[in-house]
């Protein structure tokens, strides 16, 4: 049996009061490695010493928490190929996808390294004779990170940073299905020049020690990324305690394909929208609103692109599509093609359980034709390799389509018209809109975020971070006469 991961708490690597199994979804009969679990009485012990070490790292120079942050990044980058390995065979996804996460993660950490030396203020005079105004943000205290399986090291290296970076303690709570990305990261951040306690990780599962989490009053802020349901419950609990909240959810993202676009590049956009990471991304583009016009010919290559994909083992070479990330989210997968298939949609290809040399939680991409906007395969997120296509006859029924979603995360328009593109970027509504290119995929330097049920609060990454991870003070200073 392999050692067990023990959560650091308080500064210290410490075993926890039961632990968990961590297996490879690709082949089940893989053992990962053993996980701890955190108690309650862990988790107030971390909570204390948090509040010590962000008072000491808040008066850490700038340059020195810069080099903190920059370390942590570097290291990432230059171990890209063996924590990506590690990130793709307890996830599932390919390892080009795994490798190229870990990456990211890295340059999350650059990016804030070099904020953290333009932290500049405003300054003004006051209305009042003699009296000057100084504006400054300062750091909000302990922040809660609360992170999802489906991307476990870049979501929750965008989310620690930033928190970083502006001074703040951070009590990281990973997603029990990928702990061994978790200790990785946290391995690297203990290992550098901050105080003790300054960043805990605390395994547990969400319901025990993620709710206990969110309810403590010692707590300052609480950024989540996970499905909306969970998210409604921690922004109910953050209330009792007027705790800040920032939240990323689910989505129902459309690519909007146009009668003039370019459609083979719309075929390879939907295609790696749709089943890339395996569907399993908030930025997915689930529904395909194609203008009738183009209709036929897109259905057809979009299937056949569909049918050729590779399904296989996340590690082996070739693989494009790797298993789904648990057997519980298998199944509820098939129960939304079956649904899907009740409710009238045509299932063209794919959307079955695959039985494969490994025995891990394989799914074949599926693609609906025939459906309408307002089954429920298209108004609920199923984070799964589906997609469905959606028949329009003009512009405007796509754009009205597009928004016709209690979502608002990401959507995409495929056309050769600036002026359709240039309507479309205007009047989508959601908080990420992309022109000829995928509706997944975004840069770590401007903001990322939607609308809706997609988000709540305050926008992640760039320099947008800084509006949830600091407080504003506004100091009035009157100087008196030199003389
Ligand atoms: P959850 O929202 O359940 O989990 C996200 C994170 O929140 C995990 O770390 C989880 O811990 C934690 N959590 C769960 N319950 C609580 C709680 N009461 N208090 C505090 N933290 C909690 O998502 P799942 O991983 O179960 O995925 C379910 C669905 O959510 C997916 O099918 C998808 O639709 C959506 N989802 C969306 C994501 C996105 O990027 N928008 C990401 C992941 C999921 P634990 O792992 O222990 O449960």
């Amino acid at each position: 049996m392999p050692d067990t991961k023990f959560n650091l708490i308080a500064g210290s690597w410490t075993a926890g009061v039961s632990e968990i199994e961590n297996r490879n979804p690709s082949d089940i009969t893989d053992l990962i490695g053993l996980f701890t679990q955190a108690s309650a009485d862990q988790l107030e012990a971390t909570l204390d010493r948090a509040r010590i070490a962000q008072a000491d790292w808040a008066g850490y120079g700038l340059e020195r928490k810069q080099a903190v942050l920059m370390a942590i990044g570097a290291e990432l980058m230059s171990r890209a190929e063996e924590l990506g390995t590690l990130l793709s065979r307890e996830e599932g996804k390919p390892l080009a996808e795994g490798r190229g996460e870990v990456y990211r993660a890295g340059q999350f950490f650059t990016y804030y390294a070099a904020e953290t030396l333009r932290q500049l203020g405003e300054n003004a005079d006051s209305v009042r004779a003699g009296v000057e105004i100084d504006v400054r943000r300062e750091p909000v205290g302990t922040v809660a990170v609360i992170s999802p399986w489906n991307f476990p090291t870049a979501t929750a290296s965008w989310k620690i940073a930033p928190a970083l970076a502006y001074g703040n303690a951070v009590v990281w709570k990973p997603a029990n299905l990928t702990p061994a990305s978790a200790v990785a990261l946290a391995e690297i951040i203990d290992r550098q020049d901050i105080p003790k306690g300054l960043f805990s990780l605390v395994m547990g599962s969400g319901a025990d020690i993620g709710q206990r989490l969110v309810e403590s009053p010692r707590i300052d802020a609480i950024s989540f990324t996970g499905s909306v349901p969970v998210g409604k419950g921690i922004a109910a609990a953050a209330i009792q305690n007027l705790t800040r909240v920032q939240m990323e959810m689910g989505s129902k993202n459309a690519l909007a394909v146009m009668d003039d676009a370019d459609l083979d590049l719309a075929v390879t956009l939907a295609l790696g929208g749709a089943f890339g990471g395996t569907g399993q991304k908030c930025t997915a583009s689930s529904r395909l609103v194609v203008h009738d016009r183009v209709h036929d010919a897109f259905a057809e290559k979009l299937v056949a692109g569909a049918q050729a994909m590779k399904v296989g083992h996340a590690l082996e070479d070739g693989t494009q599509i790797g298993p789904v990330v648990s057997d519980r989210q298998l199944s509820e997968n098939l129960d939304y093609v079956r649904l899907g298939k009740t409710e009238g949609a045509e299932l063209a290809c794919g959307g079955a359980r695959l039985a494969m040399p490994h025995d891990g939680h394989y799914m074949s991409p599926g693609v609906f034709l025939n459906t309408r906007n307002d089954m429920t395969i298209n108004r609920e997120e199923m984070f799964a390799p589906l997609t469905s296509v959606i028949k329009v006859g003009s512009y405007d029924e796509a754009l009205a389509t597009v928004n016709d979603t209690r979502f608002g995360l990401t959507s995409g328009i495929v056309t050769r018209s600036l002026a359709r593109a240039t309507h479309f970027r205007r009047n989508a509504r959601t908080g990420v809109v992309t022109v000829n290119l995928p509706t997944a995929g975004t840069d770590y330097h401007v903001p990322f975020g939607g609308r809706g049920d997609s988000s709540y609060g305050p926008r992640e990454q760039g320099r947008a971070a800084a509006e949830f991870y600091t407080t504003v003070k506004t100091a009035y200073i009157s100087a008196g006469n030199p003389a």
